[in-house]
């Protein structure tokens, strides 16, 4: 199939191939995992890591990783790999990254980490339905209080949709019918790299604090204050530096012209 096909066929790989001692750890087949994976995408168009364990080592890869569980795009070296993280993925944004390709014969746009830009070029957070109640500053304190019962957003028990990129907020799951944090239950941040060594799936992100707090809007409107503020004493910190630099440039100009004359 390789060279009947050369260049013509994309490779959709699911899990990984651990390294350590030969690649005993998978053997289908009675091969290592490795040799079978390298040798069927070297003539490949394109590969395609389904899900996290392909694009970043997921479990498998979790720290200590006593297998050597390894990415698939640090094995394949030689062909390009689109990445579709997700534990699993969404079987829409499967289905149509190779729609994509079929349709179009070219990969689609990626990002820096190799994901279709389609798909997760925006966080879970940035379209999340409870976003209006994280603005406001209403969170839900626990599994059962009253603010979980009010749909009130789910950053303090642990949700990770501001650090999460994925396209579960808009495709959501089964049809579009839900996704986690429409269930009640945070985002894991299953699509992002090392997922299980970041920390606990109940704790909350500790790059966001401190938060506003329900009703105390003098409070987020002294942050905005305070942001805006900074930004406009930057922003005139610029202005006269650049100011200066015109100045000087112009000076400079006018005695090369007047040189020039005599
Ligand atoms: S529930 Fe999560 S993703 Fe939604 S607004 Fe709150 S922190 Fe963001």
């Amino acid at each position: 199939m390789r060279t009947t096909h050369k260049g013509k066929y994309i490779l959709a790989v699911e899990g990984n191939p651990p390294l350590a001692d030969g690649g005993v750890y998978c053997m289908p087949g009675g091969r290592p995992f490795k040799d079978t994976l390298t040798e069927m995408a070297s003539e490949a168009m394109a590969v395609i890591a389904w899900g996290s364990c392909a694009s970043w080592g997921c479990v498998q890869a979790a720290k200590p990783n006593p297998t050597q569980a390894t990415p698939v795009h640090e094995v394949v070296t030689d062909t390009p790999v689109i990445k579709v993280p997700g534990c699993p993925p969404i079987a829409e944004v499967m289905t149509g990254v190779l729609t994509y390709v079929v349709t179009f014969g070219r990969l689609p746009a990626l990002d820096r980490h190799g994901r279709p830009k389609m798909f997760y070029s925006q966080r879970i957070h940035d379209k999340c339905y409870r976003r209006p109640h994280f603005d406001a500053g209403q969170y839900a304190e626990s599994w059962d209080d009253e603010g979980a019962r009010k749909g009130y957003c789910l950053y303090k028990l642990g949700c990770k949709g501001p650090t999460t990129y994925n396209a579960c907020s808009t495709v959501r799951w089964n049809e579009g019918v839900s996704f986690p944090i429409q269930s009640g239950h945070g985002c894991l941040g299953c699509s992002e790299q090392d997922f299980w060594d970041k920390g606990p799936f109940y704790s909350r992100l500790s790059t966001l604090d401190p938060l506003p707090v329900e009703g105390d809007a003098d409070t987020l409107g002294l942050t905005a204050a305070a942001v805006t503020g900074g930004a406009i004493a930057a922003h005139a910190g610029v202005s006269i530096i650049k100011t200066a630099r015109d100045k000087k440039d112009a000076a400079d100009a006018r005695a090369a012209h007047e040189q020039d004359k005599s």
